[in-house]
């Protein structure tokens, strides 16, 4: 398969050799568990059946999660593995499906899907780097997408993903999410069966971008798509970043609060609780599998 999965389009055979992402032709996840954590419409109080895809086509040098963003740790699944787990998920009561960071292994995934598809929200959790042409592989399938929307100047997706296109690209992804979903809908629980949910992570030093990137969402965004604005940046990964090295201030949080406010874009506020490593789950341990 020559891989041009995401906009690094590396094109290269990775049944014989890796691009970016050091995948190979073997689909890799780190945990497959129940996951309480996301966005009250995702998890809700049941939990969302989180499937952490090993690797990713971002890699930011901050990243909580490097084992499995940067060294890929993993095991490998067959698409019927996977349907088998989506299965074994639905069965446990949960309440969606979380498909995370899982854009190179899409072909494999469709695979999984077309042997059982959950009769739960189908979620894909991404970086918002995504080309075009694999979101619309996913026209039709996925109920929910959850991007990430990072970065703002070139500068910072360069220095941070080595990516100065991420917000070229994902300007452009996330509106084509809202458009295959269409307005966020929602059952009596809240749960949402349709949508899509922009997150927004702070980084300390930078609530200019922070701010520039909220108003984006307000000005080309349809309204009413919900953003959930995420405190909980802990420096991880040895970053080694100016300005990355500490977690978000009290004032940086509330200066980006207050724009978000002040825009008047609907969605989450994270509690200050939210700032620990313990909510980082554990990978590819024998209790990260169901
Ligand atoms: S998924 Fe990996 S190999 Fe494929 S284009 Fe992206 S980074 Fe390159």
């Amino acid at each position: 398969m020559i891989c041009t999965l995401c906009p690094r389009r590396c094109g290269v055979d990775r049944s014989v050799r890796t691009g970016f992402c050091g995948l190979g032709k073997d689909m890799l996840i780190a945990r497959i568990a129940p996951h309480l954590w996301e966005e009250p419409p995702v998890s809700g109080s049941r939990g969302t059946g989180a499937v952490f895809f090993s690797g990713c086509t971002l890699r930011c040098a901050y990243c909580q999660n490097g084992e499995i963003s940067h060294r890929n740790q993993g095991r490998p699944f067959t698409p019927r593995g996977l349907a088998d787990s989506l299965k074994r998920l639905e069965d446990l009561g949960m309440q969606s499906i979380s498909l995370i960071t899982a854009t190179p292994f899409v072909p494999a995934i469709l695979d999984a899907l077309s042997l059982y598809r959950p009769s739960l929200p189908l979620v894909w959790n991404s970086s918002g780097y995504e080309s075009l042409e694999t979101l619309r592989m996913l026209n039709g399938i996925i109920d929910v997408y959850l991007p990430d929307l990072k970065h703002y100047s070139s500068r910072m997706g360069a220095l941070c993903a080595g990516a100065p296109d991420y917000f070229a690209v994902a300007s452009r992804a996330i509106p084509e999410m809202c458009r295959q979903t269409g307005s966020p809908v929602y059952d009596e629980n809240g749960i949402m069966l349709r949508g899509t949910l922009v997150r927004h992570l702070i980084l300390p030093s930078l609530t200019g971008e922070s701010m520039k990137l909220l108003t984006w969402v307000k000005d080309t965004l349809p309204p009413g798509t919900p953003v959930s604005l995420m405190r909980q940046y802990l420096p991880c990964n040895d970053v080694h970043i100016p300005g990355l090295r500490r977690p978000v201030s009290e004032a940086e949080y509330r200066r980006v609060r207050d724009h978000m406010l002040a825009l008047d874009l609907p969605g989450f506020l994270q509690e200050s609780a939210s700032v620990s490593a313990d909510f980082i789950p554990l990978f590819n341990q024998p209790e990260s599998f169901i």
